[in-house]
């Protein structure tokens, strides 16, 4: 099952022994022919891309497709979805935006529910407690080392640059859980021991918006190349929307309900008091010891765009400078964004103390 940003419980598949595959939009060089028919221009790219790659064959493997409620562009594109290939299983998961597990936890238990019943229905193994329990644990462990990258990228940026720790993250998004976690851990065990990469006098930056839609490969790049240490960031986010492990005792599912409620980031595409938003990137820049802020989120990207004011706003009441670009997942010319990501690297350096 291929599943659209940002997040769904991967658990409730793998137990049902359904592998979870993250879809995230076309790479640069995809000629988008027919998929430009299906949006308005001016739309963000992936939901055009990823018609593309449906009528090109790419996504022929898939059995089906699970798009999250994240935006508008999305409910547009299952709609679609369900028109272009009504051979396929197609589900809309219904995210609340209420958080009082008696109403939104209520629904998003019968939404999962009905999930579970439908790839039962195409073939899938029935969902059982014990099955559930064993992929929970599964996936704390595969977060737990995505965490510990993190941090370790937090503490020592030059061993493990943002471009190759996001190709790993990538990658665990179309393989199966237990060839992720093992993939984790070598790269961790081989970045940690690497003495041969020295630190150099980077800016140390928070990149934040770019949680759907991602950048080129490229455009990472030429942020490190300007002079950036990328210390946090909201790229592959599925590894990271559920802070913490979910508990194995109890009632599973309940569990993975409750993380969603009480554990999720403060995502633009959660309903959440601008204070609490605020406050939490604030305390990311904290935690990860940025200089800086980069406002980096795809063009036309509503969630981002519009929570960007208020995040501005709260970054403003901190001495952290912070600068702002859209991108594409098409772009190909980075030479603007390399010289304002480079200028801004630079004042930082310059005027911070740091
Ligand atoms: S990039 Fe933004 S607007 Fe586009 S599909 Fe993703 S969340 Fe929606």
């Amino acid at each position: 099952m291929g599943f659209l940003p940002i997040y769904v419980p991967r658990e409730l598949l793998h137990a049902q022994g359904v592998l979870p595959v993250g879809l995230m939009g076309g790479r640069p060089d995809l000629e988008i022919i027919k998929g430009d028919a299906y949006y308005q221009s001016y739309i963000c790219h992936l939901p055009r891309s990823t018609i593309e790659l449906g009528l090109n064959g790419s996504y022929d493997a898939l059995d089906g497709l699970i798009f999250p409620a994240i935006c508008d562009v999305i409910r547009n594109l299952s709609g679609m979805w369900q028109m272009l290939f009504p051979k396929v299983l197609v589900h809309y998961l219904d995210v609340p935006q209420n958080f009082d597990p008696a109403i939104g936890g209520a629904f998003y238990r019968r939404d999962l529910e009905s999930l579970s019943q439908a790839l039962a229905a195409r073939g899938a193994r029935p969902l059982t407690a014990d099955a559930l329990r064993q992929s929970i644990a599964l996936y704390n462990e595969n977060r737990r080392l995505v965490r510990e990258l993190y941090a370790l990228r937090r503490r020592e940026p030059w061993k493990v640059p943002t471009h190759e720790l996001y190709v790993v993250l990538r990658a665990a998004l179309v393989v199966p859980v237990e060839e992720s976690t093992p993939m984790f851990a070598d790269y961790l065990a081989l970045t940690s021991a690497d003495r041969s990469r020295r630190p150099q006098d980077q800016a140390r930056v928070l990149v934040t918006g770019s949680f759907c839609e991602q950048p080129p490969l490229a455009l990472i790049k030429t942020l490190e190349r300007a002079g950036c240490y990328i210390v946090d960031d909201d790229f592959v986010q599925v590894h990271r929307f559920i802070r913490s492990d979910i508990p194995v005792d109890g009632d599973p599912l309940q569990s993975i309900v409750n993380a969603l409620l009480t554990d999720a980031v403060a995502s633009p595409t959660r309903y959440i008091a601008d204070e609490v938003k605020g406050a939490d990137l604030n305390q990311r820049a904290t935690d990860s010891g940025a200089e800086g802020v980069l406002f980096c989120a795809p063009s036309f990207c509503d969630p981002a765009l519009l929570d960007q004011p208020m995040a501005v706003r709260a970054v403003e009441r901190t001495a952290i400078p912070w600068t702002a670009f859209k991108y594409a997942e098409n772009n190909g010319q980075f030479q603007v964004i390399r010289e304002q990501a480079g200028t801004f690297a630079d004042s930082i350096k310059l005027w911070s103390g740091a």
